[in-house]
């Protein structure tokens, strides 16, 4: 690692070569137990105001936003972009029930009727007649959500990049950011969420969170595909396509499908974009299905596959979505629970402020509903996610096996990661040979976890909504 020195007290280190230029702050403490990375307000700087300021336009910050706004708080949201939707980072696979629950309009969706699973010598097919799962027009998804925040009373601020949080006696009391002129100005708000993703920024430079060292690596070309069948979606595991990963088809209407492959580092030292860029002669069986398919559009990402950060809030300040690790990690699936999770911090956040008390331990409400609701889950994601990252082909052949006996909607259950006791019996009964393998144990486990969980069932029946819906 090559640090740095960059401005008094500070030290930066180069962190990930997908993004040559992206530095990423260590946070200095002092002899004191000081963060030395706060910053004093500027005088000449113009400072404004918001009750709720959300760092970030993806999915979590406009949810958010939405939340914050629909519970009675001035709210203003900042983007370092000049687009909301633009650049898209991401695969846009999703599923139609939280859709329909999120009131996403069915226009900006695409039904999957067929999911095929492919491995080097083995391949299981799920037929929907009822699809369940779909492929979101990011763009749109992302614009609809924007613009339900500003119906009830959210400013978003496009072009406007935030350099850190501002933190006085323990408490994030706004931000240092740009304005769409590139001119310095400051934020002041009583509660600051970090709808950031994966770079963290207010979270990480507040001293809440390290940065993310295990990381998906994702390169994906949008394509016009004329020959691609436009209702099946492919998943293809194996070393010769994606090592530690995997690769995707996602078809999402129009003729257009996005094909990706996204990689876990550093699980294994290897570039998604040279895999992406060989992908059919490694897969020549796919070539007839891309044949006269063209890319308009090359997407690059990263997603945290470490698992939830250990704290979401601190004193002023909450973190939601990718920056908090609220991802599944067991396919890289972030922006349903980005969502979510942005609308929990949202009414979190405009509650605290209509009470008077932006303290940790009053927005840690947000991180005890979300944990109640989604932690279990995304635990299990995370361990199943840290065994199948090192299968061998032949294992990757043989446990096909076994999801071939699942029926499609058993096969839906595990990729959304809807672990239940039902669906882990049912894994079990069918397949019975299971039980005298790893595989087996390993689901025996997961099953115990659920029976010394019977207290977070409880606590979840009666939890806050936190929803921010009427
Ligand atoms: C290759 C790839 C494929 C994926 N495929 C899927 C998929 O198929 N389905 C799925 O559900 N999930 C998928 N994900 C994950 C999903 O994209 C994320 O979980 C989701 O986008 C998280 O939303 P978010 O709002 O937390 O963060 P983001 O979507 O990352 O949004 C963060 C926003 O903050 C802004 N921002 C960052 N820094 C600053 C700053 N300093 N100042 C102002 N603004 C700033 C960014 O510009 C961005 O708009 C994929 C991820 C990758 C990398």
């Amino acid at each position: 690692m090559r640090q740095i020195p960059r401005r008094d007290g500070e030290v930066y280190h180069r962190t990930f070569p997908l993004y040559g230029h992206t530095w990423k702050r260590v946070i200095l403490i002092d002899s004191k137990g000081n963060n030395m990375t706060s910053s004093t307000p500027n005088m000449n700087t113009p400072t404004q105001t918001a009750d709720v300021l959300i760092v970030g336009g993806g999915p979590a910050g406009l949810a958010a936003a939405e939340a914050a706004a629909r519970t009675g708080a001035r709210t203003v949201l900042l983007e370092r972009h000049k687009e909301i939707g633009y650049p898209i980072h991401t695969s846009g696979g999703s599923w139609i029930a939280d859709m329909v629950a999120l009131g996403i309009p069915s226009s900006l969706y695409h039904p999957i009727r067929h999911v095929i699973f492919l491995t080097p010598n083995n391949a299981a097919r799920f037929d929907y007649d009822k699809p369940v799962c779909c492929v979101l027009d990011v763009r749109g998804v992302y614009q609809y959500l924007a613009s339900q925040a500003i119906r009830v009373g959210a400013t978003i601020r496009p072009g406007s990049p935030v350099e850190g949080p501002i933190l006085e006696g323990g408490h994030v009391v706004g931000v240092r950011a740009k304005n769409s002129l590139n001119e310095p100005e400051e934020w002041r708000a009583s509660v600051t969420i970090d709808c950031t993703g994966f770079s963290s920024i207010i979270a990480s430079r507040a001293g809440l969170h390290v940065g993310y060292r295990r990381y998906g690596y994702g390169a994906e070309w949008d394509l016009i595909a004329p020959n691609y069948p436009e209702d099946e979606l492919y998943l293809i595991m194996g070393s010769q396509v994606a090592p530690a990963g995997y690769a995707w088809t996602f078809p999402h209407g129009k003729g257009r499908v996005r094909l990706g492959i996204g990689i876990i580092r550093p699980d294994v030292d290897e570039d998604a974009r040279l895999y992406l860029n060989t992908f059919i002669e490694r897969l020549p069986q796919m070539a007839p299905v891309f044949a006269g398919a063209s890319p308009i559009e090359y997407h690059v990402g990263l997603f945290p596959s470490e698992g939830m950060m250990q704290h979401f809030v601190s004193n002023g300040l909450i973190t939601a979505g990718d920056s908090a690790g609220q991802g599944s990690t067991l396919v890289g699936e972030g922006i349903r629970f980005a969502i979510y999770a942005g609308q929990m911090a949202g009414v979190t956040a405009a509650r605290a402020v209509q009470r008077g008390d932006t303290s940790a331990s009053m927005l840690s409400e947000y991180e005890r509903a979300w944990r109640t609701k989604f932690g279990r889950n995304l635990e299990i994601a995370l361990l199943i996610n840290k065994r199948i990252a090192v299968y061998t082909d032949a294992k990757w052949d043989k446990r096909l096996e076994i999801l071939k006996q699942l029926t499609p909607i058993q096969a839906a259950e595990i990729m959304r990661g809807d672990f239940t006791p039902k669906l882990l019996l049912g894994i079990l009964r069918r397949n019975p040979g299971l039980l005298s393998e790893s595989a087996g144990k390993f689901l025996r486990l997961l099953l115990k976890k659920f029976s010394n969980g019977q207290q977070t069932a409880e606590v979840d029946s009666t939890s806050t909504d936190l929803t921010g819906k009427p």
